[in-house]
């Protein structure tokens, strides 16, 4: 579906295509819940790169965290993932990653398109959680303490919902 994207105060707008955008996978780690996590979580869909299309590039901000190498306890690198978000009011806009440079993760709070209602939800990154954040329970949900099993787009195929 085709989907478009604003910040808050209107200084970005973008579209992009998406054979993803089910909002099912919210990340409790320390990135999403500090910088667009107010729930204690943050939603990313997916979309196709190629078709991204942006209004107002020049108010956009990039922010890279610091992240820990895997297996080097105490050291730290650059992150792959550029978060996107508006100079101006601060909204978090999409995920463009080096290492995944045919998709981009628009955060699903940026979608001003009805998004459809995931059947079921995945809670990842537990292990990062804040104490206070409340993690749903039920058939419907899963749990994650690290990454999940399913890319975004396995999710979306083997679910029948990959349009
Ligand atoms: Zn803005
Ligand atoms: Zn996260």
């Amino acid at each position: 579906m085709q989907l478009e994207g604003s910040c808050h105060c209107g200084a970005v707008h973008f579209t992009v295509a998406s054979h993803t955008p089910y909002p099912y996978m919210q990340c409790y780690c320390s990135i999403c819940r500090k910088t667009a996590g107010a729930g204690g979580y943050t939603i990313n869909i997916m979309g196709d790169a190629k078709t991204l299309k942006v209004e107002g590039q020049e108010n956009l901000k990039i922010y890279r965290a610091r992240v820990p190498v895997p297996g080097e306890p105490g050291k730290t690198t650059v992150s792959p993932a550029h978060r996107h978000f508006c100079g101006t009011c601060g909204s978090f806009l999409w995920i463009a990653d080096a290492d995944w440079p045919q998709w981009v993760y628009p955060f699903a709070t940026a979608i001003d398109t009805a998004l459809p209602t995931p059947p079921e939800r995945e809670h990842i990154m537990l292990n990062h959680a804040a104490p206070w954040v409340h993690i749903p329970e039920g058939e419907t949900e899963h749990s994650f303490r690290e990454f999940p099993e399913l890319s975004i787009e396995d999710w979306h195929k083997t679910r029948g919902l990959y349009d």
